[in-house]
């Protein structure tokens, strides 16, 4: 969820504020900041939910700010890498009925159609198929998820 302030930008008064706090130079480097090229600063992110106030502003130098602001893009890359990536169809389909069934087990999925068939006896359900799975769990299994699934059956095997 984001709570992200409405306004990003400081207002002159606060960027006043600020610079006074600083006694006019930059919060990294210290060295006496210019009005043209002075560059206001959320402490803790706007994007991640930092408040437009005094208290999360630094007034920075032109120098500093393009380090920081380089430095937090490369964070942003960095968390994006670790997010586990949905499992491409070709790995889901290597798996099972089993396996399969027991990662929408774990993600509380179930084939939404279920087949019937009828005879002399009357009707009876079918299992759903690989490929009800396959369409249920495509872009939510991860291949975490799936190679954790291949372990298991590995262990039951032994
Ligand atoms: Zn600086």
């Amino acid at each position: 969820m984001t709570t992200r302030d409405s306004r990003r930008a400081f207002t002159r008064t606060q960027q006043k504020e600020i610079w006074e706090q600083q006694g006019g130079k930059c919060a990294k480097c210290f060295k006496k900041l210019s009005l043209i090229t002075v560059q206001y600063h959320h402490l803790r992110g706007w994007a991640e939910n930092g408040k437009t106030l005094v208290k999360n502003g630094a007034a920075l130098c032109a120098d500093c700010h393009s380090i920081l602001s380089h430095k937090e893009r490369l964070k942003k890359v960095e968390r994006k890498k670790t997010v586990p990536k949905p499992a491409p169809i070709i790995s889901l389909n290597e798996l099972n009925v089993i396996q399969l069934k027991s990662l929408a087990k774990k993600h509380h999925m179930a084939p939404k159609t279920i087949r019937i068939i009828r005879d002399i006896y009357g009707e009876h359900k079918l299992p759903p198929t690989k490929r009800q799975y396959l369409n249920i769990l495509t872009g939510i299994v991860t291949t975490k998820e799936i190679d954790e699934v291949r372990k298991a059956v590995k262990l039951i095997k032994r």
